[in-house]
């Protein structure tokens, strides 16, 4: 199965959320719904990280903040080669650290075509 990742939307206000809250930040409630959070994001800013604690495969990394069309701004790893605010990216799934008999899974943003 492919791994995804959910937005939670409050089931009394619709506020999104992501990564979870155990309270909605606008209404207090408790109670969310999982939202697939996938498709097109648009890159809000980034930088490149070095120097990168262990269990990272890599010299270093992009790190960007991506704003889904539902407006709920996410972080994750970025791979693109030329990245610039505001270009479109698509939101996809995958390793982002692997560790001891554990892999972890985030958000890896590629430039759209
Ligand atoms: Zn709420």
């Amino acid at each position: 199965m492919e791994p995804k990742m959910y937005a939670y939307q409050c089931t009394r206000c619709g506020e999104l959320h992501h990564p979870r809250h155990f309270v909605c930040r606008k209404c207090g409630n408790r109670d969310f719904a999982q939202v697939p959070l996938e498709g097109e994001a648009a890159l809000v800013t980034h930088t490149r990280v070095y120097n990168l604690p262990e269990g990272y495969m890599k010299p270093f990394l992009i790190f960007g903040i991506a704003r889904f069309s539902n407006g709920l701004c996410v972080s994750g790893q970025l791979e693109a080669d030329h990245p610039e605010s505001g270009m479109k990216l698509k939101a996809t799934v995958g390793v982002v650290k692997e560790g001891v008999g554990r892999d972890y899974y985030g958000f890896i943003f590629k430039g759209a075509d």
